[in-house]
């Protein structure tokens, strides 16, 4: 709603004018917490910080992003010491080769990721869009990555859902990238390079073995020669157990890829 103010480059035309129209259109159309839907205070003008998508007390609540200390592996969060390797990665280590997230499963991030996942609140990938750049940029940064990969859906719980959440956090990366650094970036998301070729019950409720078992021979590389040799970087929601994306990797990686990383929305 602000492209009016930039130029065909992208440079805002009059960042007064911008204000006041942001200002007038925010009382027209007052912004509302993502969360609890109560009504945001006017803000002086666009921002990218908790305060533009969630009211006071949802705040409070915590919006904790992944930061260390976790496991140099699996992304396990530790409460202290240093990043090192969790003792399940020591045992049974992923087939992942690391997992990193943009935020922590607590304070307010168990409530919002269902709201968004299972009962359509889209508006909320304002405040992904930003945090998944964040993360990817912060923590792959170095890593030669040339896939950008959603966790797919089986088309059958595609049609129920109405939309994939993991591709709705990777939706926007490559713009935000150019908006950022100005050029394009050497990966490209491409959710084709995986499909779900079997239907799996939902996870939830399942131990660990459990949820392997569901998932076996649930994932697809339709052109394998699109992966081979590749850095994949694979993109869901949540990572619990990592099940899910484990089981994609592997399809990835019997494939011929590289390498698969994880980002996340949320470690839980
Ligand atoms: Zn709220
Ligand atoms: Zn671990």
């Amino acid at each position: 709603m602000f492209r009016i103010f930039t130029d065909r480059h992208g440079k805002p035309v009059c960042d007064g004018l911008k204000k006041t129209v942001h200002i007038v259109e925010a009382l027209v159309f007052p912004d509302m917490c993502l969360n609890c839907r109560a009504l945001l205070p006017v803000s002086l003008g666009p921002g990218f910080s908790d305060q533009t998508f969630f009211c006071g007390a949802c705040r409070a609540r915590g919006l904790p992003t992944f930061d260390p200390p976790y496991c140099r592996m699996c992304g396990h969060l530790f409460d202290t010491g240093d990043t090192h390797v969790c003792e399940t990665c020591l045992t049974d280590p992923p087939v992942v080769h690391r997992v990193r997230a943009a935020l922590a499963y607590q304070g307010l991030v168990p409530e919002i990721v269902p709201l968004f996942k299972y009962h359509a609140r889209l508006s909320l990938t304002r405040f992904f869009d930003s945090l998944m750049f964040n993360a990817l940029d912060r923590h792959f940064r170095d890593t030669e990555i040339h896939w950008i990969v959603p966790v797919p859906l089986h088309p059958k719980k595609l049609r129920q859902r109405g939309f994939n959440q993991s591709f709705l956090l990777v939706r926007r990366l490559c713009d935000t990238y150019e908006r950022h650094f100005g050029g394009r970036p050497g990966w490209q998301v491409d959710a084709s390079v995986l499909k779900r070729v079997r239907y799996t019950h939902s996870q939830t409720g399942l131990d660990i073995a459990s949820r392997k078992n569901n998932l076996k021979n649930a994932f697809q590389v339709p052109d394998p020669a699109r992966v081979k040799d590749a850095g994949i970087l694979l993109v869901d929601d949540v990572y619990t157990t990592g099940a899910t994306c484990n089981e994609a990797a592997r399809a990835l990686l019997d494939a011929g890829a590289a390498r698969v990383d994880v980002l996340v929305l949320a470690r839980a």
